[in-house]
């Protein structure tokens, strides 16, 4: 097949229809003095984690010669430990973040002829990983206040049957936890599979309970982690889920093979038995999160509650995000603009970095 070469100079590749006109999902990689646009830990690794990853990944350059354990149970078992909950390894599954997972999820559970629902504002790759397994996407809506109550999302599941449905909680970018009685009212009512995206969960608010707690009575209720976010280890790409062991089963079926690599695997067993150190900085992250919503609110700034190491904010009446977005960024700080209009959502870093975002951010508003 000979590809056509219209005048812009760009082959004309047989692209899906449903990719053509497409971007990538990324926030914008814009240099910056103070980069709180990612929800990163911004904490490096502590000096001792970093020789045990360094010893645990040094364990295994010998046998690169071969593949790695293709079920990972090794590191299975460890986050089943960290979960708790009486959890084994084979109610866990890992791959090369909770992107993965969940990308792997729909290739199983979702597909051609099949919706997912998710409610809007909610993680942005989910709709994204919908449309690159052929998934259709149903948007449902959350309440003015970005709340969602227990009638309201079972309704909304009534009316599109979906195959998979996507909880976020803490939700990303409104930051708030989801009560659990909606998600019991959504898995026990779903027709499919529910995932609970807990991206976020050790940075919650004491009394915030997990999805996990409700796992032994609901088999299609499944619940993703990330190792991303409070682990502090978004570049080394691990991400799991817990669920009934059946999911974890299917979930075999669409893995590639040997897809989380030795390395990573060994990389993420030393950080986990580095884990209370490697999470010592949660509980200063909460208290800059706590700070910036406090100095936000007494700035007279609307502010969702936040369960998240970031905090969503409205812009002052009458200013525009996107010309806020641009001043912060003028004065050194990156924050993310997710196209909400009228607000803004920052991350929650170290106190330098709270100083120099709400410095900078008074003045803007001044
Ligand atoms: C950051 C984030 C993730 C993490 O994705 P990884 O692929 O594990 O890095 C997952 N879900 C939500 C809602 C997030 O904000």
């Amino acid at each position: 097949m000979t590809a056509r070469r219209p005048p812009s100079g760009q082959p004309d590749l047989p692209l899906r229809d449903a990719l053509r006109g497409r971007s990538p999902y990324g926030a914008p990689q814009v240099p910056a003095r103070v980069r709180l646009n990612t929800n990163e830990n911004s904490y490096p690794l502590p000096d001792g984690v970093v020789d045990a990853i360094a010893k645990g990944v040094h364990e295994v350059l010998r046998d690169l010669n071969r593949y790695p354990d293709r079920d990972a149970l090794g590191l299975r078992g460890d986050l089943a430990r960290y979960l708790g909950h009486d959890l084994t390894p084979a109610h866990v599954w890992a791959a090369n973040g909770s992107n993965e997972v969940q990308q792997q999820l729909l290739q199983a559970f979702g597909g051609p002829g099949r919706t997912a629902l998710g409610f809007t504002p909610g993680y942005s790759m989910h709709p994204l990983l919908a449309q690159a397994t052929a998934t259709g996407w149903g948007a449902g809506r959350r309440a003015g206040d970005f709340g969602l109550a227990a009638a309201d999302a079972v309704a909304q599941v009534r009316e599109h049957r979906p195959a998979v449905v996507f909880l976020c909680s803490p939700n990303n970018p409104t930051g708030t936890a989801l009560p659990l009685d909606v998600v019991e009212a959504v898995a026990a009512l779903a027709p499919g599979v529910v995932l609970v995206d807990e991206a976020y969960a050790e940075f919650a608010r004491p009394g915030t309970p997990s999805a996990l707690t409700l796992l032994p009575r609901y088999p299609n209720l499944i619940v993703s982690r990330t190792m991303s976010k409070a682990f502090a280890l978004a570049g080394a790409r691990v991400g799991y889920l817990a669920a009934h062991p059946a999911v974890v089963d299917a979930l075999q079926l669409v893995r590639l093979p040997y897809h989380l690599s030795a390395l990573t695997q060994a990389a993420a067993r030393a950080a986990l038995a580095s884990a209370p150190d490697l999470l010592a900085t949660v509980e200063a992250i909460k208290a800059e999160r706590d700070r910036i919503v406090g100095t936000l609110r007494a700035a007279g700034l609307t502010v969702a509650d936040s369960d998240a190491n970031f905090v969503l904010f409205a812009v002052p009446p009458g200013s525009d995000q996107a010309v806020l977005w641009r001043a912060l960024l003028d004065r050194g700080v990156l924050i993310r603009d997710l196209g909400l209009p009228g607000w803004l959502r920052v991350t929650a870093g170290t106190p330098e970095e709270t100083d120099a975002f709400l410095t900078a951010l008074l003045e803007c508003i001044s």
